[in-house]
């Protein structure tokens, strides 16, 4: 059976006998019978004269005609030609004769003239490369090396440049360069498949095969036609395209010399004597960027200067690519690893947690294995010294055909970019921490509550929040130490990140007290859960206290309508004060009134426009559940957490003051202003109804007609004074836990309002 090995020049030379080479596969010819026996080689050394491995060189048609066939079609570039005779005169005459073939079998395809310039002319100059092969590797009948086989894509690539420097257009350069295209894309190195490979280049990629089996060498005999034949079909459809050695079976049995001087003839007859070529020119204008070889040059530009370190391994990790930048960090030159076996060892590649990543976690390995790209934080070894965090991204790279070629692996250096992100974070838990317990420090914790009740103000997402102060803390300090009562304050921040639940918010507030802020947990679940923290402090054995234990006391509410962080904080702490007083050790939960929406009813006093004071924003009509002194109690709280000011009791009527900071969106700054909260008693219409009731002056309900205005209405701050205004109405209400009703009408009013005689305010 015929021997199909790779080519260096089908024509010229030996079998290399490394089959398949992945750089240069193409059919080249065996002796038939197998056995392939070599040419002798020279002795190493030893300058290669050309002609001594062949029989002397047959002309095509003769010699003064083949030098002007040649002339004919190449003008000025049949130096090209020349200089390849001069190199390796059989690689001539075979060239000479693909080309004529060619020829023939275009005019029978019927191909246009365009086309036909073009396959000729690639035909000629197809195997040009074989100019910079070195005589040792030209000749050599054993097989080549791995470095031998580099320098032939070397000169491959050389080829194509001498071409382009002698102005060959971008298709003649591409037929040219594909003609060592396999059809099915095997060992392509990115040139096109299939029918993408230039028609030109297929034909003449079967011709020069067919024309090298069937031509006599000093080694071996030429093979009949129907050998070469059967062999050009064996491989149609992996090397050939099976259609077109399909059509060149006809013009494979014609009698070769007879179709050579045909075409000849035709060459002579019809080309110009002084040849312009439109496939010829010299615009030494930037050359087009399509073009796959300055497309190449491009990226071997991009290899050399990026500052990202470039490493590309074949499917078996043997290093192929291994750019400058890599060579500066890792001090090793690619002349000394190109070919290696890739191990990240080689680099003393480690994770982020420090570990050596060995050929088992390789990342490039695993992107050959599994073919899927990935990026991960590695960090290396410098040749300095220095140990420098890379974003490393590995790339399997696959033919057209979805075989794979290798890998890539960029190394993109971070470090300056990871020290920042180190910086950010410091900064971040300084901003954010209490440094000595790590719990969240108050300005976190006034961020996330004031996030928290956002929320629960858009979507009514429950909102709850316990303050827990040690018990006695100063006694501690002062009988086991500042220290011990450090270690006391640790301890109990980690017993309340035990019970903190994703979303939830364990803060220091003060020296002994902390804060966990529930998030969307209700009061009674919060309760459970401080009532748990209290239970489990109180069991926590303090190595520093003697194995004794501390204890705390936690006041818990939830936020309600009209809250604000601060009006939640108040009255968690005014449960947490209860607790103390009801003996320590204990949980005391306020607060979870009426959460119904606020009605809205806004009164546009503020279009009369100015700054008159004290105009009215909300009115609204409530009844409270009494008995009075109930309702007295449950108003202390609204008016301990709003910070407010009784300003007035008189005959059925309290005013309240409340300043607030309100933040304005047009001008910079806040806006202080001063809301008045004017309520008015009466005994409620089931005390009319139940005569009994007003008679012992316990009414069961009882109307409340609140307003509430404010000092001043800036024209620039009406929107957040108003929505102030509303807030301050819900959370009265919600303290109160009233219900809004329509207001009485005036005649009604007349009749059943019964103000109510007021106790006198004794703050508490
Ligand atoms: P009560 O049960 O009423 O809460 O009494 P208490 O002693 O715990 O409360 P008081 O407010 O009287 O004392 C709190 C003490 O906490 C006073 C202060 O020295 C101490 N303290 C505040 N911050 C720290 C701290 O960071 N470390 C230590 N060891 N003690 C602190
Ligand atoms: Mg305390
Ligand atoms: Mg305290």
């Amino acid at each position: 059976m015929i021997r199909v090995t790779c080519r260096v020049s089908s024509h010229t030379m030996p079998p290399t006998g490394i089959a398949p080479l992945e750089s240069l596969p193409a059919v080249s010819t065996g002796t038939g019978d197998g056995s392939a026996p070599l040419a002798p080689s020279p002795p190493v050394n030893e300058p290669a004269a050309p002609d001594r491995n062949t029989a002397p060189a047959p002309m095509v048609v003769d010699a003064q005609t083949d030098q002007l066939l040649v002339a004919r079609r190449l003008g000025t570039a049949a130096g090209l030609f020349m200089a390849l005779r001069c190199k390796y005169s059989p690689t001539a005459d075979h060239a000479l004769q693909v080309a004529l073939m060619c020829s023939a079998w275009a005019q029978e395809l019927g191909v246009s003239a365009e086309e036909r310039e073009t396959i000729e002319i690639a035909a000629l100059l197809h195997d040009l490369w074989l100019i910079g092969v070195p005589d040792r590797i030209l000749h050599k009948p054993a097989g080549l090396d791995a470095e031998e086989v580099e320098v032939l894509r070397q000169c491959r690539r050389a080829g194509g440049d001498m071409l382009r420097a002698s102005g060959a257009a971008a298709s003649l350069l591409q037929t040219v360069d594909c003609t060592a295209a396999w059809f099915d894309g095997s060992y392509s190195e990115g040139r096109p498949v299939g029918h993408e490979i230039p028609r030109g280049a297929r034909m003449i990629a079967i011709v020069e095969a067919f024309q090298s089996m069937t031509t006599d060498r000093i080694f071996r005999p030429a093979c009949s036609k129907e050998r070469a034949l059967a062999e050009l079909v064996r491989c149609a459809g992996t090397q050939f395209d099976p259609e077109l050695v399909e059509q060149f079976a006809d013009l494979a049995m014609r009698d070769q010399s007879q179709l050579y001087r045909q075409q000849a003839t035709r060459w002579l007859q019809e080309l110009p004597s002084q040849p312009v070529h439109a496939l010829w020119s010299h615009d030494w204008s930037v050359p087009d960027a399509t073009n796959m070889h300055v497309a190449a040059y491009f990226q071997a530009k991009i290899l050399d200067n990026t500052r990202d370190c470039v490493v590309l391994v074949d499917p078996a990790l043997h290093v192929i690519g291994w750019n400058r930048r890599t060579e500066q960090l890792t001090g090793i030159v690619a002349e000394s690893i190109i070919g290696r076996v890739w191990t990240p060892e080689i680099v003393t590649l480690r994770d982020v947690e420090g570990r050596l990543v060995d050929q088992r976690r390789c990342p490039l390995r695993r992107a050959v294995a599994t073919c899927l790209q990935a990026l991960d934080r590695y960090s290396f070894t410098t040749c300095r010294g220095g140990r420098i965090t890379v974003d490393v991204q590995t790339i399997p790279v696959l033919n057209q055909k979805g075989a794979l070629l290798g890998a890539a692996m960029l190394m993109r250096d971070v470090s300056s970019e990871r020290s920042l992100q180190e910086l950010c974070e410091n900064l971040h838990t300084r901003a954010t921490k209490d440094p000595l317990t790590g719990a969240a420090n108050r300005s976190e914790l006034e961020h996330v509550q004031a996030q928290l009740l956002d929320d629960y103000r858009k979507h009514g997402t429950p909102v709850s929040v316990m303050i827990c102060d040690l018990d006695h803390f100063k006694a501690i300090n002062d009988r086991f130490g500042h220290q011990a009562g450090d270690e006391v304050l640790v301890k109990t921040a980690a017993v309340l990140q035990d019970h903190a639940r994703p979303g939830d918010l364990v803060a220091r507030y003060g020296g002994e007290e902390f804060v966990l802020v529930c998030a969307a947990c209700g009061i009674a679940a919060a309760t459970r859960r401080a009532e748990l923290i209290r239970d489990r402090l109180s069991e926590v054995e303090h190595w520093a206290l003697g194995g004794r234990c501390a204890t705390a006391s936690i006041g818990v509410t939830q936020a309600q309508p009209g809250d604000t962080v601060d009006t939640l904080l108040r009255r968690a702490d005014r449960a947490l004060y209860q607790a103390k007083n009801a003996g320590r050790n204990q949980v005391i939960q306020l607060g979870g009134g009426a959460t119904d929406e606020e009605p809205v009813r806004r009164w546009a006093f503020w279009k009369r426009g100015g700054t008159q004071r004290a105009e009215a924003l909300v009115e609204q009509d409530m009844l409270v559940p009494g008995p009075l002194k109930f309702v007295w109690e449950k108003l202390r709280g609204f008016v301990a957490d709003q910070q407010a000011a009784v300003t007035e009791t008189r005959e059925g009527t309290l005013e309240l003051a409340l300043s607030s900071l309100l933040p304005t969106q047009r001008c910079k700054g806040d806006l202080s202003c001063t809301f008045l909260v004017t309520i008015q008693f009466s005994a409620g219409c089931s005390a009319v109804e139940h005569p009994g009731g007003a008679a012992t002056g316990e009414p069961e309900e009882i109307r409340l007609h609140v307003k509430v205005a404010v000092d001043k209405l800036p024209a620039h701050a009406r929107r957040e004074i108003l929505a102030r205004a509303r807030e301050i109405t819900a959370s009265f209400r919600a303290y109160l836990m009233a219900r809004t009703v329509s207001p009485l009408a005036p005649d009604v009013l007349l009749q059943q309002n019964q103000s109510l005689l007021l106790p006198a305010w004794t703050p508490k």
